[in-house]
């Protein structure tokens, strides 16, 4: 089998860390990244960087010509929900218009496979009793972000029926948390471990949006999924045989209140938080059925919330009970 893998969007949070698992199983690894959030320090030297954007043909034609790829993992999106709702065209065109020149070069130049970065964003959002989500859960986003990668999800298996490419594997991931080793801080930064993380270490307040939702603790539920978990499972992908979409997550949920618990214990330091109100169209409780990833590629989530949150106290510089 060639080992020639395209990692667009290589240089981000999950992009580097999936790189530098590619490299441990031994893939000939090319990088595709704009840097526009990415980190090229991250992106380990075993791998060949380029330095360009999807949203230009002519840098797309060049990497795609000159190398013979077996699969594209795809991370390159926009991801902030709040943004896309402030800036939907730039979420189009860069999300949207971006795959879609993925996968015509990928159909141009005979490039099998393709791994897709989707979202549990693109589901419907649900009651507090049917709170977790199969891939057959009714999908219907709520914010840009969403719309965009579930229009991402049907050109992709669009290409692939017209038989313009032959396979796609789409992760739909759930909260994804934790480092692997490569302590990536991410600039502007706005999911919940990194927030969590500077108001322990930093005093910054930390705001609960909401804890009168009907769970046991009033605080809304999400799944968490370790990074180091998330980047496993798209090795597996590269070798399954057969299209298909998965949710990435672990069938277990912890409220915003159990997340601040655990920082408080493992730091043994008090969290400055805020109540607020709660923000439109967060739902209860989000929790992944992961039993098709774990059925046909063989994979599990393994770690603990315990691992995510040291990992990325780690990352932070908090290292046995100081900032290092
Ligand atoms: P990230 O911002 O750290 O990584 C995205 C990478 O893509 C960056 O390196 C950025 O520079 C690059 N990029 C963006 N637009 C580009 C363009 N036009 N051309 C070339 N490179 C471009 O984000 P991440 O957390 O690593 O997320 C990766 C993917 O996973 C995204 O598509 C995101 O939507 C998806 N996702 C992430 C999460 C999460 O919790 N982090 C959850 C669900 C889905």
């Amino acid at each position: 089998m060639n080992k020639n893998v395209l990692v667009i969007g290589g240089a981000g949070y999950i992009g580097s860390a999936c790189v530098e698992e590619l490299i441990k199983n031994e893939f000939n690894v090319f990088v595709l990244d704009n840097l526009s959030t990415g980190q090229v320090e991250k992106v380990n030297k075993k791998a060949q960087m380029i330095h360009g954007d999807i949203l230009d043909m002519a840098v797309l034609e060049n990497v795609f010509k000159d190398n013979e790829f077996e699969t594209v993992i795809h991370f390159a999106g926009k991801k902030a929900v709040g943004e896309s709702e402030e800036f939907p065209e730039l979420y189009f065109e860069n999300n949207v218009k971006g795959t879609l020149n993925i996968l015509s070069m990928m159909s141009k130049y005979n490039v099998p496979k393709i791994i897709f970065s989707s979202t549990a964003a693109v589901y419907k959002p649900k009651d507090n009793e049917n709170a977790i989500y199969t891939e057959d859960s009714e999908v219907e986003p709520i914010n840009v972000y969403g719309r965009t990668k579930l229009m991402c999800e049907l050109i992709i298996k669009d290409y692939q029926r017209l038989g313009k490419i032959k396979e796609y594997v789409i992760f739909r991931y759930f909260n994804v948390a934790g480092d692997t080793g490569l302590n990536y801080i991410e600039k502007n930064a706005q999911n919940v471990f990194p927030l969590l993380t500077n108001a322990i270490l930093n005093g910054t307040e930390f705001k609960i949006f909401g804890d009168d939702y009907s769970t046991p603790d009033g605080s809304g539920v999400r799944d968490y999924i370790h990074l180091k978990d998330l980047v496993q499972a798209h090795v597996l992908g590269i070798g399954s045989v057969e299209s298909g979409t998965y949710n990435l997550g672990t069938k277990n949920g912890f409220s915003v209140k159990e997340l601040i618990q655990a920082f408080e214990r493992i730091t043994n330091k008090k969290m400055n938080v805020v109540i607020v109100e709660k923000r439109k169209g967060d739902p209860a409780i989000v929790i992944a059925d992961s039993a098709k990833a774990n059925n046909d590629l063989n994979w599990q989530a393994k770690s603990t919330l315990d691992d995510m949150v040291t990992s990325t106290l780690k990352a932070y510089g908090y290292v046995d009970d100081k900032l290092i």
